[in-house]
């Protein structure tokens, strides 16, 4: 990309830009009465101005309606989820039947593991990456202990020595060595810490060479990067609905379960009643008849008010199109990568920054994580004090992810110019 470090050149970008206009349908957080500069759509997306009304709206009918509103309101409750799910399915790449949104992610990622790791003689083990996210380890380790395994079960890879990012030949190797011991492969699409996105298609040819199932955490991917899932094979995958897609603080996330394991009844799986066959459900009578594909591992009827926001937000991906999203991507990244590598070699003496997410865009999505040599932390907070909101991460990482459906080049520039008298 050609890259000028001038206020004209992003502004010229961000005219250029076919997405400009959708910053218009997101609320902006104010820092003394400016709105400020928000870098940190990988942990708390913005507020789609539809939201409020979407909760207003279904607020309104519960009012008017009562219980009966399950039916009678204008988007019944009976079904709402169902609204969400085709254009959640475009945005992770997977036809209908494969995705449900409902509940949130650590507890879908609970629910799918009781199906897909099925520890048996021999096959025990699951592969993760090193430093997985604390909740991630938390339920692998536990979903090894509820099996009676061992903590040597979980097997970690990580970057090699004197190395940030794991490569990928190093988890296809592990995946080859570990060979009939491997039950289930489960790593971040996304790496949360690195920005590391990893090659999904190959990870899933390889866990299932050697006999393994394989899922993902695509909390850091879903609306970042083009996923195909259906077509990657994968067997399932979680993602929190409230980072990229905007559902709102612990609000409605999404899961994936391939077709090809849409009507296997013999799956063990943890049931509950809004998972059951939708035309005998209200019979109440006994034995479990799962739905067919992702719908079929819901537990609980809808928590309508959380779903309204997140309808909202994927309003807007599909209008916007995860194509165009994506290419924006790519330029936006690149062009703060640029401005963060022109503020460090101008400021090497100070303070270096060494950006350790992988440079080519095949190999990450929006965010970009900085480790400062020296003075992270006093940087990270001089940057919020001048109305930029990035997101640090002990011992020294600030992670930087412009969002391509409300942030600007011109937020890129302002990032590189405060940077700079941060580090001053
Ligand atoms: C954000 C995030 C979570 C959070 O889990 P919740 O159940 O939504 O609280 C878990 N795993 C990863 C990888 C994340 O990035």
């Amino acid at each position: 990309m050609f890259f000028d470090s001038s206020l004209e050149f992003a502004k010229s970008l961000d005219q250029q830009d076919p997405l400009n206009s959708f910053r218009e349908e997101f609320i902006f957080p104010t820092f003394h009465e400016k709105e400020v500069r928000y870098f940190t759509g990988n942990s708390l997306g913005l507020q789609p101005k539809n939201a409020k009304k979407y909760i207003l709206e279904e607020l309104d009918d519960w009012g008017k309606y009562g219980v009966e509103g399950h039916f009678l309101s204008r988007r019944p409750w009976y079904s709402y989820h169902e609204n969400l799910t085709k254009m959640m399915a475009k945005i992770v790449g997977a036809k209908p039947i494969e995705v449900v949104v409902t509940h949130s992610l650590t507890t879908n990622l609970h629910l799918l593991l009781v199906s897909f790791f099925q520890p048996k003689g021999r096959r025990s083990k699951i592969l993760c990456e090193a430093k997985a996210f604390p909740s991630d380890q938390y339920a692998l380790a536990s979903q090894i202990n509820f099996h009676g395994l061992n903590a040597e079960d979980l097997v970690e890879i990580s970057p090699r020595e004197g190395e940030n990012i794991i490569r990928e030949e190093d988890i296809i190797s592990k995946i080859i060595e570990l060979g009939d011991q491997l039950a289930l492969v489960m790593i971040g699409g996304v790496n949360y810490y690195t920005g590391q996105l990893f090659d999904m298609k190959s990870i899933t040819a390889a866990g299932h060479s050697v006999g393994a199932k394989v899922g993902f955490d695509l909390a850091h991917a879903a609306g970042n990067v083009m996923l195909s899932l259906h077509d990657w094979g994968l067997d399932f995958a979680a993602w929190c609905g409230y980072k990229y897609l905007n559902s709102s603080p612990g609000g409605v996330s999404g899961f994936f379960v391939h077709e090809r394991h849409a009507n296997d009844k013999t799956l063990p799986r943890f049931a509950g009643w809004w998972g059951h066959d939708k035309e005998s459900r209200f019979q109440m009578t006994p034995g479990f008849h799962p739905i067919p594909g992702a719908e079929g591992w819901q537990l609980s009827n809808a928590p309508v008010l959380g779903m309204a926001a997140q309808l909202a937000s994927l309003e807007i991906f599909e209008r916007a199109g995860m194509d165009r999203i994506s290419q924006k991507r790519t330029l936006l990244t690149g062009y703060l990568e640029n401005v963060i590598l022109n503020v460090s070699k101008k400021n090497q003496a100070l303070c270096s920054i060494e950006i350790i997410t992988p440079s080519d865009p095949k190999r990450r999505g929006s965010q970009l994580s900085l480790l400062l040599h020296g003075k992270g932390k006093e940087v990270h907070d001089e940057l919020t004090n001048r109305g930029v909101i990035t997101d640090w991460r002990e011992p020294n990482v600030i992670r930087v992810a412009p969002a391509p459906l409300y942030n600007r080049f011109e937020d890129c520039y302002w990032f590189g110019k405060y940077l700079e008298e941060a580090i001053q």
